[in-house]
């Protein structure tokens, strides 16, 4: 009998009525749980919940909001190598880089607890006698829906920050990564979280238009591929809440043939690689400017250190697995050439496992879909030009816009590429240009639809409403044209 993943409502882990979902091992090839498919009727019942929960935490003081999640903190470190193994088991990724995504996870947190510290309500004497005072305000219930490829940072993404403004939340996670929300539900719960101020709903498709449409949800934040952002952002907004869709991502890096040759390839290589590519951030096309067969060469040297099963995990699914290899034949079939070589790889026992190894395609052109398109593997396109604006020209005219990277030891030609890419990240010799708290996280064009930020001080604006209040309390204070 396989482990059931129920909602979690009102602080209680709660069985939804419908189907249920199969909850993979990718590694291993093997179904592990099984996941409510919840209905709108499970969505009214956490959104109650939320509703009345939020008079009680709305009106507790930033300070004692903030108080539970310095405890909450302490049950992530507590907890680290736990949460890491359940990210391995159920997202496939190695040990390190689970643990990597906790302890990202913690620092989101601890960015949020500083949040009675960068808060900027402001008061002011307008006119004698007369203060005016603007407030952040918490939205009412909010709800967040994540992806699977990072099944405990993303839902930190939005859970602390919207919960300590003052707001209730439904998380809706990836139905294929499920159990980490179960994880941190358990763990905010131990931290003397309030009932009813987080819930978990699970499912797919149905629960996530029930979002969109409930008349009681102020706010929606998705994190997932383009396609879904679209339809999640059109259909929250017309239903007339506020929406901040994060999509899918293409970044470009740029590389100019005086970039370290060592740091370059190692970068890049990590960037394509790590998570099996399935990041927002990997590297996935490459612009080589000029000669940069030295750089090619060591980074396919290096790769061969990289083994599916020991330092690689697997991909998400079966269906993942064949969509990444399709791209790879669909490239070699339109004439550009495999250079390393990751398909049909087989880890012994776990023959069954998801795995695919590093791959590298050269002479890539920029029609070729390899080129265009969200691959969402270990695969890295080279495109190779001579000139920079070229390569500029490149990387503008994919349609996404998350990330984008120059490799080169000239100041002057990096700030010139850094301010011509068109994506909200960048880097200078860095090939995973994520910033860390306290800076934000957002993508530009197809990559984000909305307004600001999803971590850092943006995510103020978007969990917040400003109350605008003015005060006069003595009689004789100065009159003007409000009085
Ligand atoms: P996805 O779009 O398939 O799923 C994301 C969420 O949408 C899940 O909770 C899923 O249940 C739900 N969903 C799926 N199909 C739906 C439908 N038809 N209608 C309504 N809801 C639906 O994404 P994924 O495969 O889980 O994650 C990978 C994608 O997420 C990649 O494109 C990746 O680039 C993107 N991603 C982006 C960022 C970012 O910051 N921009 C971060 C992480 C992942």
């Amino acid at each position: 009998m396989n482990k059931k993943i129920e909602n979690f409502i009102d602080g209680d882990f709660i069985e939804s009525g419908g189907n249920s979902i199969p909850v993979w091992n990718p590694q291993e090839g093997k179904i592990i749980a099984e996941v409510n498919d919840s209905s709108s009727n499970d969505l009214k019942i956490a959104v109650k919940a939320a509703k009345s929960a939020y008079i009680g935490w709305s009106n507790k003081t930033l300070k004692e909001r903030t108080e539970i999640f310095y405890e909450f903190r302490n049950q992530l470190i507590d907890n680290l190598n736990p949460l890491s193994e359940s990210i391995c088991e159920e997202n496939g990724k190695t040990f390190q880089e689970a643990k990597a995504e906790v302890l990202k996870g913690i620092e989101l947190t601890e960015f949020a607890c500083s949040m009675p510290q960068i808060i900027n309500d402001e008061i002011q004497e307008v006119s004698r006698g007369v203060e005016c005072r603007s407030s952040h305000e918490p939205l009412g219930v909010v709800s967040s829906i994540t992806p699977f490829n990072f099944p405990i940072m993303v839902p930190m993404w939005t859970i602390p920050n919207a919960l300590i403004l003052g707001n209730c939340m439904i998380l809706k996670p990836s139905e294929q990564t499920p159990i980490g929300s179960q994880n941190i539900a358990q763990l905010l719960k131990r931290s003397g979280l309030p009932d009813g101020v987080f819930n978990v709903v699970n499912g797919g498709k149905e629960i996530v238009e029930s979002i969109c449409d409930h008349p009681d949800i102020s706010a929606v934040s998705f994190v997932g591929s383009t396609k879904i952002a679209k339809i999640v952002y059109k259909r929250s907004t017309n239903n007339l809440k506020r929406c901040l869709a994060l999509g899918g991502a293409k970044n470009h890096l740029i590389v100019l043939p005086d970039a370290d040759e060592e740091m370059a390839s190692n970068d890049i290589l990590a960037s394509m690689s790590g998570c099996s590519g399935q990041r927002c951030m990997a590297a996935s096309a490459m612009v080589g400017v000029g000669d940069i067969d030295s750089i090619v060469k060591k980074m396919v040297e290096s790769a061969e250190k990289i083994v599916p099963g020991k330092n690689l995990g697997s991909v998400i699914s079966e269906d993942a697995l064949k969509r990444i290899e399709r791209y790879i034949d669909e490239a070699e079939k339109d004439g550009a050439k495999i250079i390393l070589d990751g398909r049909n790889f087989k880890v012994k026992g776990k023959e069954k496992g998801y795995f695919i190894g590093p791959t590298i395609i050269d002479y890539v052109s920029p029609n070729m879909k390899i080129a265009k398109e969200e691959v969402f593997g270990p695969v890295l396109a080279i495109m190779r030009t001579n000139e920079v604006d070229e390569a500029i020209k490149i990387e503008n005219r994919s349609s996404y816009g998350n990330a984008s990277s120059v490799y080169t030891q000239d100041g002057r030609l990096a700030d010139y590429i850094s301010e011509r890419v068109s994506a909200g990240m960048i880097g200078v010799n860095i090939g995973v240009p994520v910033p860390r708290e306290p800076f934000s996280f957002g993508g530009w064009n197809n990559s984000r639809f909305g307004v600001g930020d999803i971590t850092g001080k943006s995510s103020i604006n978007f969990w917040t409403r400003l109350k605008k209040r003015t005060t006069k309390w003595n009689k004789g204070a100065k009159r003007n044209w409000m009085s």
